[in-house]
């Protein structure tokens, strides 16, 4: 872990910008599934941001090597560089991937990102954060690998993987006075990243306070909801009514699934332009936005601890309450009495008034 007074931003620097840099690198263990995921983002996308197209904002611009027009080497690298000497200001720091201890890596190095052009080694992502945090302007882990370690940081962990906040400090803070912002998933949700983002650059223009986040340093209005509490599936819980097995639009806690306690917006939200989301589309929830993921979701589709009792709980409520709504149904179903004497539907495709 580095010294987080070193990696301390001033915290004074003002807002009212009309450019900013975003340097993104994704050498931490990662599967560069966070950048690919954004590629989807609609709420706004990656190119409207990127192409000036939403008012206010300040003019952006991305650095980052999947997404680079550039051929790589020291002509991409080249911010990278300026920022680390502090001659590069305003930018946003993005972090993909988990953090490693470089401190345990033996003769070698867990990650890097370019080399050093004096000695022609490798410079490792530690270093880089060690050069660039204390001089960003923002911080923002994405996925979960960097906010919170993610799969490579699961039990056994040989390479002491870590988010960022655990390796920057709690107490870190930008430049701009932010602490690092997480935005979990993984991969990330496409518009988690690019809300989460723009209100970010609003930041920077002036034009908006700060995002709002919560202890564990996510966007509040994005994790302040269960999965459950925005799944499709919600009602056959609380009618008891369970799926056996994954052919079923039943709710899906006995196979596995951990909504009811897992932080997560997607359900809502849907996953690309407002379809999919986990559960919706047949999927277990495995708390992939979570820090406890994955070693406290495993092993995946195994039955939630808690969700034996919930389940047990509520299903002789749910049974009579099913029964009581099935009545109600029929009923709602027939029309009022007073209408004609016969049970059957008369205000079909067959009106006896035509002529
Ligand atoms: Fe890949 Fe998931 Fe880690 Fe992102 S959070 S780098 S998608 S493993
Ligand atoms: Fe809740 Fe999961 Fe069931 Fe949806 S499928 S209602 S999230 S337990
Ligand atoms: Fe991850 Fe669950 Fe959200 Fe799906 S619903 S993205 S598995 S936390």
């Amino acid at each position: 872990m580095t010294d987080t007074s070193m990696a301390t931003g001033t915290g004074t620097e003002p807002t009212g910008f009309d450019e900013i840099d975003i340097l993104w690198i994704s050498e931490g263990m990662s599967c560069d599934g966070d950048t690919v995921s954004i590629t989807a983002a609609t709420q706004p996308s990656i190119e409207d941001v990127v192409l000036g197209l939403i008012p206010g904002l300040p003019k952006v611009r991305l650095h980052n090597k999947v997404l680079s027009p550039t051929l790589g080497g020291e002509e991409f690298l080249a911010p990278y560089r300026a920022a680390a000497r502090g001659e590069l200001s305003p930018f946003i720091l993005v972090i993909e991937g988990s953090i490693p201890n470089e401190n345990i890596n033996g003769d070698g190095y867990w990650t890097s990102f370019g080399n050093d052009p004096e000695t022609g080694e490798p410079v490792t992502l530690n270093t880089w954060i060690d050069r660039l945090a204390p001089h960003a302007w923002a911080v923002v882990a994405v996925g979960t690998c960097a906010a919170y370690g993610g799969i490579h940081a699961m039990a056994g962990n040989p390479t002491g993987c870590m988010g960022l906040v655990d390796y920057l400090g709690a107490d870190y803070r930008s430049t701009g006075a932010l602490p690092v912002v997480n935005i979990p998933g993984c991969p990330v949700h496409p518009d988690n990243f690019m809300e989460s983002l723009t209100w970010l650059l609003f930041h920077a223009a002036g034009k908006a306070p700060p995002p709002p986040l919560d202890e564990m340093f996510r966007p509040q209005w994005l994790f302040g909801k269960t999965v459950h509490e925005g799944c499709d599936r919600a009602a056959y819980y609380e009618q008891g009514d369970f799926a056996k097995d994954y052919n079923s639009p039943k709710c899906q806690v006995k196979i596995g699934c951990w909504g009811p306690v897992v932080n997560c917006d997607v359900p809502k939200r849907g996953w690309m332009n407002g379809v999919g989301g986990c559960p919706n589309v047949g999927g277990v929830c495995i708390g992939c936005t979570m820090p406890g993921f994955p070693d406290k979701f495993m092993p995946f589709m195994d039955m939630a601890p808690g969700a034996s009792l919930s389940s047990l709980a509520i299903k002789p409520y749910g049974a009579v309450i099913r029964r009581l709504r099935g009545i109600t149904n029929r009923t709602v179903n027939r029309e009022p009495k007073w209408r004609h004497d016969k049970e059957l539907l008369t205000t079909g495709f067959d009106p006896r008034w035509r002529p």
